[in-house]
């Protein structure tokens, strides 16, 4: 196909990556992307976490909080800052999917269900933890030699660094203690270590996050050649995905500012509008396969702050070391990061994935006088993440008949844990106790978080080998029945998994890409 086009709903790093792939392989290609939200930075999709400024910082945030934002939420009857009963607060930078107003998803089950509408998505938000699938975690029709090389190819699109902050005497130490604690217990290779994360290490031992502007690379560079054949619209809301028949013609797009709507023709449509809203839009398009919405997952999440033993953790650092570590977080104070710790994903042992951040103080306030309110050594914060086994009840669903605020078929999600999932987090639970006695003390008690506060939704797009019901899109990512219309996202991932999802989701992305690629006919390494 001679100058195809390709629509791309959607500017995270799944859309991102996408768009990257196709445009380094498909010769005279053109990508379009539509993002709803706004551009929050100069350099587009990049990481509101390298804002230095805090006022600036908290600005992109707000600029990404969809209805929750200032104006739209009180063009909703919302003040601003108000929170009704029984409402959850949405992470920074994103949205309550139930934000209780009208117009607003039903999510009595899964309260904590959010997203981000910016350009660059969640990925302008996230933490930037990027460990690997493993053992069941993966996908179990792609082959471990193909499946090793996506993985590979993935963490430089996103910037993966495995060693980020391991020069941190107190991460040491932290990973020491808990090696004494658990390593006997854990197999090879699947032990104590330092989180790989998205991002730049930089000279000064700060970290530049990676957001979806390392995966767009060369194509919002001005002084590449990839960047002409590539054009980004913000505030551009894809309304429809437009068929004729078993395939797609293009999107009906509305431009936000304008409120104009027009036809986008295009050769490939792309949708990577999370976990929630992409099922939302092929929903509205009349594309409805029965898996559609269905299997959702996340991961149960349980998370506690330790206080950090003097006596043990001096065992392994230094005052000195200690200095150190305050003086790189101090080096932005308004997002400080440092010395993050994991214990991966294993089985049968561990089915499990482990965070462990430093901090030099309690993310929520502590009472002076209270024990540990001051802690010289600081503090953890731990969170266990847990498997959800894929079922069909759990889902979101749509209805014609009651429109959301943007008018689309409103979100219902239905969702419950069962036995297996209530044992895992049982046992998950009694580690974290050992991992806190192991540190320091608790200044907060574990607890198991609501229902989406992981905010990695999985299973709603379904990726699977036939298509027999439990799959929306085939092992390529094309939507089954539509060659011409590929889904991206962490909706796509089929297996029960504990590790956060992003680069795996990167992964099936260019594995999809590529696919396309080459029936355009690739001429491009
Ligand atoms: P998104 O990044 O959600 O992007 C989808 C985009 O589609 C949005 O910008 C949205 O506005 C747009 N869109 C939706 N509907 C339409 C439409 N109809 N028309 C046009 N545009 C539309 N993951 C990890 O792996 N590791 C982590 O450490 C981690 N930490 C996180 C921390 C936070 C605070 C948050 C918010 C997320 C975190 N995540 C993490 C999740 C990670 O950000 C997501 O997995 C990732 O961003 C998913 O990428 P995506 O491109 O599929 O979707």
């Amino acid at each position: 196909m001679s100058n195809p086009t390709i629509a791309i709903v959607g500017s995270g790093p799944i859309g991102s990556a996408y768009a990257r792939v196709l445009l380094e392989q498909v010769p005279n290609a053109r990508v379009v992307m539509f993002e709803a939200g706004p551009q929050l930075t100069e350099v587009p999709g990049e990481s509101v976490r390298n804002i230095p400024d805090a006022g600036e910082k908290a600005r992109a945030r707000e600029m990404s909080q969809g209805p929750q934002a200032g104006a739209y939420r009180e063009s909703l009857g919302i003040p601003a800052g108000t929170v009704t009963e029984g409402m959850f607060t949405a992470r920074q930078g994103t949205h309550l999917l139930d934000f209780g107003g009208a117009g607003s998803a039903h999510a009595t089950s899964f309260p904590a269900a959010a997203a981000a509408t910016n350009v660059g998505g969640q990925g302008a938000h996230w933490t930037c933890a990027t460990p690997s699938p493993a053992f069941s975690e993966k996908i179990p029709f792609i082959a471990d030699d193909e499946w090793d090389a996506l993985i590979e190819d993935a963490k430089q699109l996103l910037h993966v660094h495995s060693a980020a902050f391991a020069d941190s005497k107190i991460g040491e130490a932290v990973r020491s203690l808990l090696d004494e604690e658990f390593g006997a217990e854990l197999p090879d290779g699947y032990g104590v270590g330092t989180l790989p994360v998205a991002g730049d290490p930089q000279a000064d031992g700060s970290v530049r996050w990676a957001g979806a502007d390392v995966v767009l690379g060369p194509l919002i560079d001005t002084d590449s050649p990839l960047s002409r054949q590539f054009e980004l619209r913000a505030l551009t809301l894809v309304r429809r995905v437009e068929l004729d028949g078993h395939r797609v013609t293009g999107v009906t797009v509305e431009d936000l500012r304008t409120g104009e709507t027009s036809f986008v023709a295009a050769d490939i449509v792309v949708v990577a509008a999370d976990a929630f809203r992409s099922p939302q839009l092929l929903w509205a398009s009349g594309v409805r396969p029965k898996a559609l919405g269905h299997y959702l997952t996340e991961h149960p999440v349980v998370i506690s702050t330790v206080a950090l033993d003097a006596e043990k953790m001096g065992q392994y650092a230094t005052a000195e070391d200690l200095k150190a570590e305050l003086a790189r977080r101090a080096q932005n104070p308004a997002d400080p990061v440092a010395a993050v710790n994991r214990i991966p994903f294993s089985e049968p042992e561990h089915p499990f994935s482990v965070q462990v951040m430093y901090t030099e103080t309690t993310p929520f306030p502590m009472e002076p006088g209270t024990p540990y309110a001051e802690n010289s050594w600081g503090y953890v914060n731990m969170g266990y993440g847990m498997r959800k086994h894929p079922r069909y009840e759990d889902a979101v669903t749509f209805d014609d008949n009651e429109p959301d605020y943007r008018g689309f078929p409103n979100m219902t999600i239905e969702y419950a844990l069962t036995e297996r999932e209530e044992s895992e987090i049982a046992r998950a639970t009694e580690r974290l106790r050992r991992a806190g006695k192991a540190l320091g003390v608790f200044v907060a008690e574990p607890r198991l978080m609501p229902n989406g506060s992981s905010l990695h939704y999985q299973g709603t797009l379904r990726m699977g080998e036939t298509d027999n019901g439990t799959s929306v899109a085939d092992q390529w990512s094309r939507v089954w029945g539509y060659e011409n219309l590929l889904v991206g996202g962490n909706a796509l991932i089929p297996t029960a998994t504990a590790m956060n999802p992003t680069l795996m989701s990167v992964a099936i992305a260019v594995r999809g890409a590529r696919k396309i690629a080459e029936e355009l006919g690739s001429t491009r390494g």
